[in-house]
Formats: structure tokens, sequence, C-alpha cells
């Protein structure tokens, strides 16, 4: 019965993993405490089940399988996925140390729309790097940061993203191979039930009554399913962001410029494009702006006298850090060489 319900229970915390640091209702919960306390639970929890999960398709769901070579292939594959979490795990994602922020602050210039110069981290008491995000989990500045993942226990940042998408592609790898050989192992047993008369829920019940082999294939395939459907969601998003030249941190905040252009609240000095600069203001609803000029910027505006207007169009905010879909890659899988 317990395995009936183990994918719920899946479901809801992977739905919380994903989505919690954004949303503000139970998600956000239930991600708070995981990530507060969890530590280290949640990779070894991962682990922990992965192993239990393999030890019983071992056991009871292999010796249903007809081909050799599938017997001989898949136990090779059982170390792949928890290879994965431990390379992630024990990962640095680029943290940003006192020895190396001088070398971080000269990998990306600030865009003045998302990342401002002058901008104390409170906690680390340096500048922030553009690109940058404080997390209070990793307790630290993190280079190039995506976002915390509860399943490495780590923020994924400029070192680390490598290890992120290991982990995605090699975890996906083992859903599609095993929905494949857990669907193959049920196919065979469900004409003779059909046979004999089984539909619908009846044609379940029966498969589970079968054997503890089906019974654990059917629970395993309907696993595979809904965490490889998760997965890929979870890929595709990344791949857009690829493909716009953000990270996860920076798409959150384009979205809020883009409410903030929308409700007509964003405001930018037209400078021309060889500065390659621009400065985005953001008038507050007293009609005052929410930061004033530094004195760079003063004197770019005095200089090129660039006029204040209203941001109306999505087109008119460009990203800096969008290279194409290539270069953004690259940039994301090759480390900075930075330490
Ligand atoms: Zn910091
Ligand atoms: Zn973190």
């Amino acid at each position: 019965m317990w395995l009936l319900v183990l994918p719920g229970v899946i479901l809801v915390v992977v739905y919380s993993i994903v989505y919690g640091s954004k949303s503000r209702g139970s998600g956000r919960f239930i991600w708070h405490y995981i990530s507060r306390y969890g530590g280290y639970l949640v990779p070894i929890g991962y682990i922990g089940l992965m192993g239990y999960f393999f030890y019983e398709f071992h056991r009871h769901c292999l010796p249903l399988l007809q081909s050799a070579t599938h017997r001989l292939w898949i136990p090779l594959n059982y170390p792949i996925p928890i290879v994965t979490i431990i390379w992630g795990v024990l990962s640095d994602p680029g943290l940003i140390t006192r020895a190396n922020h001088a070398k971080v602050m000269s990998v990306y210039p600030y865009d003045r729309i998302l990342f401002m110069p002058m901008n104390e981290c409170r906690t680390c008491h340096f500048e922030k790097p553009a690109r940058s995000r404080h997390c209070s989990t990793c307790n630290g500045c993190i280079a190039l940061a995506d976002h915390h993942c509860l399943f490495l226990n780590r923020c994924i940042g400029a070192n680390n993203y490598k290890q992120f998408m290991a982990f995605l592609f090699t975890t996906l790898y083992i859903f599609i191979y095993g929905g494949i050989v857990t669907s193959s192992i049920l196919l065979r047993l469900i004409p003779d039930l059909l046979e004999q008369g089984h539909r619908g829920r009846d044609l379940f019940r029966s498969i589970l009554r079968v054997g503890r082999g089906y019974r654990a294939a059917a629970c395993m395939l309907i696993l595979c399913v809904l965490l490889g459907i998760i997965n890929v969601v979870f890929i595709a998003a990344q791949v857009k962001y690829i493909y716009v030249g953000a990270t996860t941190n920076e798409v959150t905040k384009w979205e809020d410029v883009n409410e903030l252009m929308d409700e007509g609240k964003l405001y930018m000095y037209e400078l021309p494009a060889e500065t390659k600069q621009s400065i985005v203001l953001q008038r507050l609803s007293d009609g005052t702006w929410h930061r004033s000029l530094n004195s760079q910027e003063q004197q770019l505006v005095s200089k090129y006298k660039a006029p204040l207007v209203q941001i109306t169009s999505h087109e008119s905010v460009h990203n800096i850090y969008d290279e194409g879909f290539r270069r953004n890659l690259k940039t994301r899988l090759c480390s900075p060489n930075w330490k």
C-alpha cells in the first residue's frame, strides 16, 4: 500500500522544492523548513530511496526480464545517479571569498538594471559582483548564482552547473530506461489478463496480485513517469534560461522588471549605444525614485545630456549578458578560472 502512497508524497516534496522558493503558500512553508533544517538529509534520503528501488528491482523485477543483455546492462547503471548526486553534493558552487573577490568582480559588468554597483552584501561585507547572489543557506555570496538546489544541498553557480546538469540528465536517463524496462515486464502480462476478462481498475488490481515483481514494476513505472515528467519540465526550463542568457535568479528579477514596466514605473536615461551602459530607475508611488544616481552615472548623464524617458517597450531593456545560445551554454558549463 505504501508503495502506492509514495508517489504522491514524493510529488508534494518535489513540487515544494521546485516551486516552493517562489511561492508564498504551503510550498514556501515546506521549502523553508527543508532548506533550513534538512541539509544533507535530502541527498542522503534520495540516495537511500534510489538504493532501495534498485535493490527491489534487482531482486524481484530483473529475473522477470527475458533479454539477457538487459539483465547484464541494468546493474551497471545502478551507481550512475548515485555517483552524479555525490559529485554535485561535493562541488563548489563558486563561493566568493576575499581572495577571489577582485577576480569575480572583473568577469561581468553591471547592467544597472538587475545588478547595481556599490551594492554591499550585509553579511559578506564586500561589493556584490554582477550576477552574484547571497545565499543564507550556503552562508555566502555565489558567483553566477542560479538557485539553491535542495537535492544537492548547495547553490548552483558558476563552478557547478555541469554537475547540476549531469545530475538532471542521468536521473532522466534512469527514469526513461526504468520506464521502458518496467513497461516491458508489465506488457508481457497484460494480454493474458485481458484474455481472462480483466478490465480497467480490475486489470490494475490483478497486476498487483500476480506477484511482488509485477507489483514493484507497476509502482516503479508510475514513479518513473511522474518524476520523468517533472525532470523534463526542469530541464526544459534550464534550456530556456540558457537560450535567453539568464540564470534562474535573473529570470525572477526580469519578471519583476517586466511587471514594473507594465505598471509604467520604469524609466531610463537614453545613453548612446557605444557606451554599452543603461541606467534604469524605478519611480515609486509617491513620485520619488527608489535610488539616486551615483557619481559615475551623473557624469555619464551630463556628458551625453541623456534624456530620462519612460520604458514602454520590452525591447528597450537589453539583457547585456545574452551572448547567443552556444556561448551562453559554454559560459554556464565551463567554470571560469578565477579561483
Ligand atoms: Zn554575501
Ligand atoms: Zn545556497
